[in-house]
């Protein structure tokens, strides 16, 4: 694993919470809910993911 990687890794992690959302065009995640994907701008596609 990458520093870089590493570094991602430790701060996606930091409040347990972070990137809970996912978009299922592009593949982008965030922290909240879009009404529209941030990253391509597609309504109702970006989707709360269930990795716990
Ligand atoms: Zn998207």
């Amino acid at each position: 694993m990458s520093l870089m990687a590493r570094l991602l890794d430790f701060f996606g992690d930091a409040d347990g919470e972070s990137e809970a959302y996912q978009c299922i065009r592009c593949g982008g995640t965030f922290d909240r809910e879009y009404y529209e994907c941030p990253d391509c701008g597609v309504s109702h596609a970006v989707v709360r993911t269930t990795d716990e």
